[in-house]
Order: C-alpha cells, then sequence, then structure tokens
C-alpha cells in the first residue's frame, strides 16, 4: 500500500496566513519541508483522504489526475479537511468530466449535510454515503472502518482505518488520546495496522484543551497500541497534523525530537510504502 501525505498542517498552515510568530518566521526561511498545507492524503493513487482548499496546490504538486480517484474519506467538516465549495467545481461547465465519473465522499451525516448543496450541483459527478462508526464499509478494494474521534461533536468528527486486504493504515486526525469504544472495539476485532498516523497539533506543547494530542499523548498511544497487539515492531508511526502554536514544530526540529518516541515526522509529498 502507498501512503501519501499531499498536506501535512492543521487549519491555520505552517507559516501561516499573517503570522509573524517565531515558528512561521523560521518555516517561511527555511522552506521545502518546514513548509505545511492542510490536511489531505492518498492512498494507492486512488483513495483520497480529506477534501481541503489546499486540494487545487496537492494535485498540482504532486501531479495527480483527479479523475482517476472516485472515493474521498471526509474525517469531519472543519475547513482545513472539507472545503464544499470546490465540489461545485464537479458541475458541467466548470468541469468537463467524462459522463461516467463519479467521485463519491464518505463521512458522518454531519459531512452529509454540508456538503449537500454543493454536490445537488455536481448532480451525477458526485454521491455521498454516509458512514457508522465501527460498521466496515467496502470502498472500492478497500474495507474502511469509521472510529469516533474525540473533536468538536459539531463537525461529525471520526477517524479511519483503511485496508487492502493485506495491509492496514490508522489516519486519526483530528482527535484527542482515544475513546474508551475505540479501545475496546479493538479488544474484540484485533485489528494489526501497519502504518499509524496520528494527531500531533500540539507538538511539544503540552496539552490543555480536549480535541487533538501533542507528542506525549501520540507516544501513550503507541505504547498501548505495541501493549495489546494492534501494532509491532515493523509498524511505521508517524506525527501529523501541526499547528504553527506548537512548540518545536518546525520539521527540522522535530523529526529527532519526535525520532526519540518512535515516530516519523509527515512533511507535504511524504511517500511511504508499507
Ligand atoms: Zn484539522
Ligand atoms: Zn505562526
Ligand atoms: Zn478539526
Amino acid at each position: 500500500m502507498k501512503f501519501q501525505y499531499l498536506g501535512t498542517a492543521a487549519a491555520e498552515g505552517i507559516p501561516a496566513l499573517w503570522c509573524d510568530c517565531e515558528r512561521c518566521r523560521k518555516s517561511r526561511e527555511a522552506g521545502g519541508r518546514a513548509l505545511r498545507t492542510r490536511s489531505q492524503a492518498l492512498i494507492d493513487g486512488v483513495l483520497l483522504i480529506d477534501f481541503p482548499a489546499d486540494t487545487l496546490k496537492h494535485i498540482y504538486d504532486n501531479r495527480i489526475d483527479l479523475l482517476n480517484i472516485r472515493d474521498c474519506l471526509v474525517t469531519h467538516t472543519h475547513m482545513d479537511h472539507l472545503y464544499p465549495e470546490d465540489i461545485s467545481m464537479l458541475q458541467p461547465g466548470f468541469s468537463h468530466a467524462p459522463d461516467d465519473y463519479c467521485l463519491t465522499f464518505y463521512g458522518s451525516d454531519k459531512v452529509g449535510e454540508r456538503i449537500a448543496g454543493p454536490l445537488s450541483r455536481a448532480g451525477k459527478h458526485g454521491a455521498f454515503r454516509e458512514v457508522k462508526v465501527f460498521e466496515p464499509l467496502s470502498v472500492g478494494k478497500y474495507e474502511v472502518t469509521a472510529y469516533p474521534a474525540i473533536h468538536d461533536p459539531g463537525a461529525g468528527p471520526v477517524f479511519y482505518g483503511i485496508s487492502d486486504g493485506e495491509k492496514r493504515v490508522l489516519y486519526a486526525h483530528d482527535t484527542h488520546y482515544f475513546h474508551d469504544d475505540v479501545w475496546a472495539n479493538w479488544a474484540a476485532t484485533k485489528p494489526r495496522f501497519d502504518l499509524v498516523s496520528l494527531d500531533c497539533t500540539n507538538a511539544c506543547l503540552p496539552l490543555n484543551y480536549v480535541g487533538h494530542m501533542g507528542l506525549a499523548e501520540n507516544a501513550q498511544v503507541r505504547r498501548r497500541m505495541l501493549e495489546e497487539g494492534y501494532a509491532d515492531e515493523n509498524t511505521v508511526f508517524v506525527c501529523n497534523h501541526f499547528s504553527h502554536n506548537a512548540t518545536h514544530v518546525v520539521y527540522d526540529d522535530f523529526v529527532p525530537i519526535a525520532a526519540r518516541e518512535g515516530f516519523l515526522v509527515s512533511w507535504d509529498g511524504m511517500t511511504l510504502t508499507v
């Protein structure tokens, strides 16, 4: 399975719009991997995760043809993960898609409500399927399971486990340390993940709110997954989804810190084969 990070930042991006903070100044100067756009990922070139406004930049930078993609999993309605206005571009005249082209979006009921208008304008080129947590769903050749995220409830947040029958990925953004129900589900279903991507919005800044994680919480999740058998020494763990308000968050600063806890650090364009 080929897993590609297209965008790796929280809502503001790094550097953020209009920002003169130390992390943004340093990232602006460093360029390259220090520059982070809003969250999106792609599996095997065919299964998209999230649809932020930066999708347009992502398809340019990575030479992606969206017409090869028929399925898009949406984690929640926040703007760094979902930009419904661009779904309107599927309507005839704004794009010239082949007659049989249809992009299906998957997400919670809140996602469905948020994209209903643009999807109606897209007509036959767009569709929506609601996901229910803990109920595996076939998406193309993949089995996808949505899990309840601890994040703004109004945004209908879920995170996803995705299996191609051989390899399994966990893409857990945006969420706090996982809900007890997730651990209970895993105790019953015993999944084993080959790649685990965890929300690291706060990086080294101690977490003093509910809804995201930092490196300390990522390390707790990793330890428990290893202890309970949902990951092993071959599992690749990645910190992803960063805010400029986090400390030590600039790419080159954070890589050695995350490595001490057993994590790689994502960057826009990073591709992993598991
Ligand atoms: Zn986010
Ligand atoms: Zn900043
Ligand atoms: Zn969010």
